[in-house]
C-alpha cells in the first residue's frame, strides 16, 4: 500500500454530545492519516438514531473544528444512503448468505430474558431459516414484518488487530445477526462494513468497544467477496477509579471542556497521550511533532486513565507558553461571559489588559480560573480569603493600614516602584515589618493572602481603588 492510499474514517453516531473517547478516536484517525498523506472521511451513522437531529451533529462537527481536527471528506450520512444498503442485503440474500427471518421480536426478546434468568446463553436457533416454502409463503401472504438476518458460516472467523494482534472468533458465539430491520433501514454492522468498503476505507481505528462487531463486520466482508480493511481498536478510557469514564467522572464532552475554559492545543495534546507515545518522555508537543512520531503499533493495547489533574497542568503549561497577546485573546470571552469586562471596555483597555494578563497568566491552569484567580483586578465586590481573614482582620492591622493611607496617597506618580518606596519607607519609619504590611496590604486589595507581585498589583488596580479598598477593609466591610 502506498502511503497516499491511507484511508481512515470517524463514524460517531449522532448523540447529542461529543464524548472524549470520541474524540481521542476522531484524533488518531487524523493523526494517522495526516502523518501518511492519506485522507481522513467524516461519515455520520444515524440510521440507528431515533431522534437523530441536525443540531446533535453540529455539535459533534463543532467539537472536531474547535479541536482543529480537519476532514477531507464528509460529512456523509449513513441516513441518505438507505438504498445502497438494501442493495447489498439483496446480494447476501441472492447468494443465500441472508435470511428473511419473520419471528415477532417481542417474543425473541422474551426467550432471550428467561435464557439469561437461567443462566443460561440464547441465539437466535434458525427457526426461519428452516421455513418450508409453504411456510414463507403463508408469512408473506400474512404480511408479517420481516427483518433480514446474515447467515453466520460455521468454522472461525480471524483477523490481524494491530493494536491487539491475532483475534480469532468461532462463528458458534456468533448470532445470526439482523442486517436490516422490517423498517427496511440496515444495522450498524452491515451499514458499517458497505461504508467502509464504499469509502474504501483502508484502516479502521476505532473503540475497543466495537471489537465484538469486528469478526461479524470481517464475516460480511468475505460473504460479499470484499478485502476487509485493517483494524485496530483503541483501549478504553477509565476514570481515575478506574471504571469507564463516564459523566458520573465529571465533564465528559469535549464542549464542556472548551466552556470550563481548556485550550484546544492542551486538549489535543492530552488526548493523543491518552494511549499513545511518541517513545520518549516528551509530553508537551506541538500537532506537528505528534504528526511526525504517530504510529499505531505505539498505542498500548491497556486501559487508559482520564486523569483531570493532568489534564489542566498540561492546560497550564499551555497558557504560560503563550504571549501575553495570544493570551489575552484568547482570555477575552470568559472576561465578556463572568461579566469582568464589556467587550467595549476590553478593546478600550487593551494596554491595562495586556500587563493584568502578563502578571497572572501563569497562575490561571484554565481560562475560566480568573474569575477566582484574578476577579479582583476587574471587580470590587471580591469576597476575602478565609484564613486571610484570621490573620489581618484585626485591630492592629486594621491601625497600621488606617495610618499607612495618607502616606500611600501622597505616592507621586502611584508606579509600581513609588509604591514599593511608599511601603518600605512607611514600614522604616514606623518599626512595621514590610512583610507585614505587605501581607495586609495584598489582603485588603485582593481579598487574598497570595498572588502575582503586589507593587504591579496595585499599580495596575490604581491609587483611588486601592485607597477605597483599604478603607474598606478597615471599616471591616
Ligand atoms: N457509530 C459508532 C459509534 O459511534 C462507530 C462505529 C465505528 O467506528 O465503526 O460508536
Amino acid at each position: 500500500m502506498t502511503k497516499s492510499d491511507v484511508r481512515v474514517r470517524m463514524a460517531p453516531s449522532p448523540t447529542g454530545f461529543f464524548h472524549v473517547g470520541s474524540a481521542r478516536t476522531a484524533l488518531y484517525n487524523w493523526l494517522f492519516a495526516r502523518k501518511n498523506g492519506g485522507k481522513f472521511i467524516l461519515r455520520v451513522e444515524d440510521t440507528d438514531v431515533v431522534r437523530s437531529s441536525d443540531e446533535m451533529i453540529e455539535v459533534i462537527l463543532d467539537g472536531m473544528r474547535w479541536l482543529g481536527i480537519d476532514w477531507d471528506e464528509g460529512p456523509h450520512f449513513q441516513s441518505a444512503r438507505i438504498a445502497t444498503y438494501q442493495k447489498y442485503v439483496q446480494m447476501l440474500l441472492d447468494r443465500g448468505t441472508a435470511y428473511y427471518c419473520y419471528c415477532d421480536p417481542g417474543d425473541l426478546e422474551r426467550e432471550r430474558q428467561s435464557a439469561y434468568a437461567r443462566k443460561e446463553d440464547w441465539r437466535y436457533d434458525r427457526r426461519c431459516l428452516n421455513l418450508s416454502p409453504a411456510e414463507r409463503a403463508e408469512k408473506e401472504r400474512q404480511q408479517v414484518p420481516r427483518v433480514v438476518r446474515f447467515l453466520v458460516p460455521d468454522g472461525t472467523v480471524a483477523y490481524h488487530d494491530l493494536i491487539h494482534g491475532g483475534i480469532t472468533r468461532e462463528s458458534k458465539d456468533i448470532e445470526d445477526l439482523v442486517i436490516l430491520r422490517s423498517n427496511g433501514r440496515p444495522t450498524y454492522n452491515l451499514a458499517c462494513a458497505v461504508d467502509d468498503h464504499e469509502m474504501g476505507i483502508s484502516h479502521v481505528i476505532r473503540a475497543v468497544d466495537h471489537i465484538t462487531n469486528t469478526p461479524k463486520q470481517v464475516l460480511l466482508f468475505k460473504a460479499l467477496g470484499l478485502p476487509e480493511p485493517q483494524y485496530a481498536h483503541l483501549p478504553l478510557i477509565l476514570g481515575t477509579d478506574k471504571s469507564k469514564l463516564s459523566k458520573r467522572h465529571g465533564a465528559v464532552s469535549i464542549m464542556d471542556y472548551r466552556d470550563l475554559g481548556y485550550l484546544p492545543e492542551a486538549m489535543v495534546n492530552y488526548l493523543a497521550l491518552l494511549g499513545w507515545s511518541p517513545g520518549d518522555d516528551r509530553e508537551i508537543m506541538s500537532v506537528n511533532d505528534m504528526i511526525a512520531s504517530f504510529d499505531l503499533g505505539r498505542i498500548n493495547p491497556s486501559n487508559a486513565v482520564f486523569d483531570e489533574h493532568k489534564l489542566e497542568w498540561m492546560n497550564g503549561q499551555y497558557i504560560y507558553a503563550m504571549s501575553d497577546e495570544v493570551f489575552c485573546e484568547r482570555l477575552s470571552p470568559f472576561l465578556v461571559r463572568f461579566g469582568l469586562l464589556t467587550a467595549g471596555e476590553i478593546d478600550a483597555r487593551k494596554n491595562w489588559l495586556l500587563k493584568v494578563c502578563g502578571l497572572v497568566k501563569l497562575r490561571l491552569k484554565t481560562l475560566s480560573d480568573i474569575k477566582d484567580v484574578a476577579g479582583y483586578f476587574f471587580v470590587d465586590d471580591f469576597e476575602y480569603e478565609e484564613g486571610g481573614l484570621k490573620k489581618h482582620a484585626n485591630a492592629e492591622t486594621f491601625e497600621i493600614l488606617a495610618g499607612f493611607l495618607p502616606h500611600l496617597a501622597q505616592a507621586a506618580d502611584y508606579t509600581a516602584s513609588s509604591i514599593e518606596e511608599s511601603i518600605r519607607s512607611y514600614a522604616g519609619q514606623n518599626d512595621i515589618k514590610v512583610r507585614q504590611l505587605i501581607h495586609s496590604l495584598r489582603m485588603s486589595v485582593t481579598g487574598k493572602e497570595g498572588g502575582p507581585g503586589l507593587f504591579e498589583v496595585m499599580e495596575l488596580i490604581g491609587k483611588d481603588k486601592c485607597l477605597d479598598r483599604i478603607r474598606r477593609f478597615t471599616r471591616g466591610s
